[in-house]
């Protein structure tokens, strides 16, 4: 089968964000990319997650033609090719409806640096682009637009874009943002959040870069 260990981690990490509730029903879509062949692996469309196996998942090319697997790929596949095409160092794509993230993205306002993690997007706001119908390609205009240098965008009333240099830094990455929109929704419910500085913010991106164990 045709790009197996990346099949079988969309599967996977479908599952992961039904359970983790980064997504209800079959909203949301994953994919992963190799610049190498210059072929995606990205969920079916309209598939229940737990339902999914590697053979379900669909590899196409960045102009989605199918080059294997028997599904429908993913409506929204001319959003999850528009992040390659920007973004080099992107190989990974997670596309969420997580409640807080999108509670944000329906007041059309960006996640603040409320909680340092944000600088796990590479930048200290996460913006949101304007709405676009879902599966068009204008809606991944916008959102790549929108996201600029940073690695993740809010879509208005639609949810969240999020990009890695694998999945699981994307998976993570969605983890982190709707960590922060939680905070930021109940901070705002209470009084008013206070924002870290670009300065802090400059201080955490720098330290980011070597946090963990090294390479
Ligand atoms: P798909 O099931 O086609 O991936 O669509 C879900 C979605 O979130 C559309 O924006
Ligand atoms: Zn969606």
């Amino acid at each position: 089968m045709l790009m197996q260990a990346e099949r079988e981690l969309v599967a996977e990490y479908g599952r992961r964000m039904s359970a983790d509730r980064l997504s209800t029903g079959t909203s949301g879509n994953l994919s992963v990319y190799d610049p190498e062949r210059g072929l995606m692996a990205i969920s079916p469309s309209g598939m229940a997650y737990s339902a999914i196996r590697p053979e379900d998942v669909v590899v196409t090319d960045l102009n989605a033609n199918i080059v294997e697997g028997e599904r429908r790929p993913s409506s929204e596949w001319a959003l999850h090719t528009e992040f390659y095409r920007c973004k080099p160092d992107a190989r990974a794509v997670a596309h969420t409806h997580s409640v807080f993230c999108t509670t944000f993205a329906v007041l059309g306002l960006p996640l603040r640096a409320v909680h340092y993690v944000i600088g796990d997007a590479h930048t200290d706001e996460i913006p949101c682009a304007p709405y676009e119908t879902y599966g068009t390609p204008e809606l991944a205009r916008a959102a790549a637009q929108t996201c600029g240098a940073g690695r993740a965008v809010l879509l208005a009333n639609h949810g969240l874009v999020a990009c890695g240099g694998s999945m699981e830094e994307a998976y993570g990455l969605a983890c982190n943002l709707e960590f922060v929109a939680e905070l930021q929704y109940r901070a705002m419910c209470i009084g008013t959040p206070n924002v870290l500085s670009r300065e802090q913010m400059a201080q955490v991106l720098e330290k980011f870069r070597t946090y963990g164990q090294p390479r």
